[in-house]
């Protein structure tokens, strides 16, 4: 067994560089609520500019970002049209419906990626008293539980397109937007336009140890102040941890080549281990999934196997794992889990 334990159950696991430290320490600050902290003014500034966006408000956390947003755009009773494997639906511990009061209607887009047609499909008719409203159509860009899969640009426009024409709003959940724009080459600012609000995630790939930025119109992000207090998420001299988020704007968002890179050579070293099945050329990011298939053998007992010689994974479904590459783990690392998670399974 090697001394450090090679995480690889999540991109949240990574914990703040030296440098990131640094920044943090020296951060100016000021009271954020009352728009005197000069860090955070600097956070939301610099996001605008990256998503084209006329204003920004600094969160906690990219859940508190989702509830938010459908709050902002949703009553209640209202629709929210978004994919079936989507972190609104199954990660967010039942929020749009405790805090906005809305419905979700999940799609079934191969990879997490739905199309127009399929948004087309599921609107509700406007005149009819029975249905709910469609009001939303939320988008995972990368798809969390779809293998991390980017949305095409195309695609994207063509979902917009018919959302808007029906009169709905759309929000993307951009916990992994910074992996979609590095992976395809397509700018940030480009996918943002499709949409009324989106988010962007600190604490994943991009190795901050807090926070997430919401950004959208000024009458947007007015209204979303209102539900930060509400829920709670209102902070004071927060610059020391959007110190955090402009350190990783400016030496992790580029370097996420890297993961993905990472990824792939850990795809294909998992399709040589026997008693595990794995499409490599569906993982387009920093994600990996793959399925345990040798007989008397779970992903729970893998996981545990692999945990206790130093290596971390995650029990994704009953037959499936995911592991993810970030800033904290090395080409070598995973040279070493591929090894262990052999040795695991040949024991
Ligand atoms: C992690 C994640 C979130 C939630 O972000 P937190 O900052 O952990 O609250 C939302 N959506 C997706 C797709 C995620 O992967």
């Amino acid at each position: 067994m090697q001394n450090r334990f090679i995480d690889l159950f999540s991109d949240t696991k990574t914990k703040p560089t030296p440098g990131m430290r640094k920044a943090m320490a020296e951060a100016e600050v000021g009271d954020e609520q009352k728009f005197e902290d000069p860090t955070v003014n600097r956070l939301r500034d610099r996001v605008c500019e990256l998503l084209g966006t006329e204003d920004a408000v600094f969160l906690p956390s990219g859940t508190m970002a989702n509830q938010i947003a459908i709050r902002v755009h949703c009553r209640p009773g209202e629709e929210v049209i978004c994919d079936r494997t989507a972190h609104i639906i199954n990660s967010e511990g039942g929020g749009p419906a405790a805090n906005a009061g809305v419905m979700l209607r999940g799609l079934d887009g191969p990879n997490g990626v739905f199309t127009a047609a399929q948004v087309k499909a599921a609107l509700r008719d406007p005149a009819s008293r029975y249905n709910p409203r469609s009001r939303l159509v939320s988008i995972e860009n990368t798809s969390n539980s779809g293998f991390g899969t980017v949305w095409p640009l195309e695609t994207m426009r063509s979902v917009s397109q018919v959302a808007r024409a029906a009169g709905l709003a759309l929000h993307m959940d951009g916990a992994r937007l910074c992996n979609a724009s590095v992976k395809s080459g397509v700018a940030a600012k480009d996918y943002a336009a499709c949409v009324d609000s989106l988010w962007l995630d600190f604490t994943k790939g991009l190795g901050a140890p807090v926070g997430a930025i919401l950004a959208g119109t000024r009458d947007f992000i007015h209204e979303s102040w209102r539900f930060k207090q509400m829920m709670g998420g209102s902070m004071r001299q927060s610059g020391v941890i959007a110190a955090a988020g402009l350190y990783a704007l400016d030496h992790h968002w580029d370097r996420l080549a890297e993961d993905h890179a990472n990824a792939r050579y850990f795809a294909e070293g998992i399709a040589n281990i026997k008693g595990l099945a794995i499409e490599v050329e569906r993982m387009e990011t920093n994600l990996v999934f793959f399925d345990v298939v040798k007989p008397g053998w779970s992903p729970v007992k893998l996981v545990e196997a692999c945990r206790q010689r130093g290596v971390g994974l995650g029990a994704n479904t009953a037959t499936r794992i995911r592991a993810v590459t970030h800033l904290d783990v090395t080409r070598a690392d995973l040279g070493v889990a591929l090894k262990t998670i052999e040795d695991v399974l040949a024991a």
